[in-house]
């Protein structure tokens, strides 16, 4: 076969790629290995409702991913109701306004209800302590822990990033994580100082957005715009290689029929007979695991014996339940859970009171809540729809009276942290690529996680190989 281009995964990343090549007249093909498109962004239905089952929506520090929605004709809102902290010793605490877990001021009273007098006269000397004191520090634990102490670190930043980015803080990169916060430090001389400005005294709660009716909304919008402009999505089909064609079509794609994997947790088997598909342009949209598989016979990449971080293994439970004691939402929209030993979940979020729409679908006294697991360090998680409902009472306080739909969703190590290591070789592989026409690398192992950096990337992606 061949075609104009050539998508590897149909994830967001490489949807949005696809959506950029169709724009500028281009027909591009999809190959997806899975029965549906989407990647780590799925919809579904639970109980009554269709709601997201994985990643639900969107840094709003991002304008591109609100001005794609506008684009494809998706009203978007934001969260309603703030954020909770649970600990052993200080049950449910507001969570202090702030970014990961870094408040933007010190006088918030939130900030005092987490940490004791010490650990708070800790955190000020970060006031006044100068912009260059540990300014060269990458780490967000590293650059948390010397400007404001163990007690910030311990109790705030490692629940929060922790619990956001399912890793330990001292693997996340500070400026990956939080971008510009060290720019930041240095413009305003305090890491509270950097978080205030970033969050510009904006209202409480997070900063994020979705699609009304769930961010698969967005997914289907690409998808609606793919075919529309003469672009295939192919699905239930794998690639296996990735080779260099001849000069006209500089690159072919070995692709089969992707068959069950007889462990359901592990990616599809290829199957049957192999296509290969001759095109001008190539994006590798996977994740890091197969990209690099894929890359590796490309002698100039250099990618032998790279190995992407290993991200903790992630269990969700979707919940929908009859619960009145929900209706006031005691908790807000949710909340982070240091670590404990009264229950083993690491978030809840109490996503119909968070999505007024999910709410309103939801109807009276009915809630739709969802429970994380996968803290670093820890034994894989065990998760039944029982263990999910008796934490669920726990952390909210309230009883579940019903439970009228429930799924447990194994995301296995989808999010790894993204090292300055890895980094700074992902930034050496996108010059590499550059010098080969035709050939690009997307997804979020490649760009950044989460939409916020995904789908930039995706699009830019799309755009360039044009
Ligand atoms: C549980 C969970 C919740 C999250 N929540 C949020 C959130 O709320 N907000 C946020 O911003 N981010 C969130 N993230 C992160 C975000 O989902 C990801 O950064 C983003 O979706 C990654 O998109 P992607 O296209 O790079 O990868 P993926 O979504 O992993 O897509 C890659 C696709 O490639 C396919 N593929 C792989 N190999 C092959 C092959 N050889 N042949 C054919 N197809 C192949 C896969 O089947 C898959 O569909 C979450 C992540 C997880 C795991």
């Amino acid at each position: 076969e061949s075609a104009d281009a050539v998508i590897i995964g149909g994830g967001i990343a490489g949807l949005t790629a696809a959506y950029s090549l169709v724009k500028a007249g281009l027909k591009p093909v999809v190959i997806e290995q899975r029965g549906s498109v989407g990647g780590l962004i799925i919809g579904g239905q639970v109980g009554p409702v269709t709601f997201d089952l994985g990643a639900d929506s969107y840094a709003s520090r991002s304008q591109v991913c609100a001005q794609l929605c506008e684009e494809l004709g998706l009203a978007v809102a934001g969260p309603a109701g703030t954020s909770w902290l649970f600990s052993e010793e200080n049950g449910a605490t507001p969570l202090p306004f702030g970014s990961l877990g870094i408040p933007a001021s010190l006088d918030d009273p939130d900030v005092a209800m987490v940490l004791s007098p010490k650990g708070l006269e800790r955190a000020r000397q970060d006031l006044t302590m100068g912009p260059e004191a540990g300014a060269e520090r990458e780490g967000l634990d590293d650059l948390v822990r010397f400007r404001l102490g163990d007690e910030v670190a311990d109790r705030l930043v490692a629940p929060i990033a922790g619990g956001i980015h399912s890793a330990h803080p001292r693997n996340l990169t500070a400026d990956s994580v939080i971008p510009g916060l060290r720019a930041g430090l240095a413009r305003e001389g305090s890491l509270i100082g950097a978080v205030a400005a970033i969050r510009g005294g904006g209202p409480k709660g997070n900063p994020v957005a979705q699609p009304v009716g769930g961010l698969f909304r967005l997914v289907e919008g690409l998808v609606s715009q793919i075919l529309a402009g003469g672009g295939r999505i192919e699905t239930h089909r794998i690639a296996t290689a990735l080779e260099r064609g001849t000069n006209h079509t500089p690159w072919a794609v070995s692709t089969f029929r992707a068959e069950r994997n007889p462990n359901p947790a592990l990616p599809p088997l290829p199957g049957g007979e192999g296509t290969i598909v001759q095109t001008p342009r190539v994006i590798v949209a996977t994740d890091g695991g197969q990209g690099l598989r894929l890359l590796d016979a490309i002698p100039e990449l250099e990618t032998q014996g790279w190995e992407v971080p290993q991200g903790v293994p992630i269990v969700h439970a979707t919940l929908v339940v009859r619960a009145p004691g929900l209706n006031d939402a005691p908790r807000g929209s949710g909340m982070l859970v240091e670590a404990n030993s009264l229950v083993s979940a690491k978030a809840l979020t109490h996503s119909s009171q968070k999505w007024p729409w999910l709410g309103g679908a939801c109807g009276p006294d009915i809630h739709a809540m969802r429970l994380s697991w996968g803290r670093e360090g820890e034994p894989y998680p065990t998760v039944t729809e029982a263990i999910a409902v008796r934490e669920a009472e726990i952390l909210t306080g309230a009883r579940i009276e019903e439970v009228l739909g429930s799924k447990v969703m194994h995301w296995g190590p989808s999010l790894p942290p993204l090292t300055p290591a890895h980094l700074a070789r992902v930034a050496q592989l996108h010059e590499a690529a550059a010098t080969l026409p035709g050939l690009a690398i997307t997804g979020a192992w490649a760009s950044g996680t989460g939409l916020a950096a995904v789908v930039p990337h995706g699009l830019k992606t799309g755009e360039q190989l044009v």
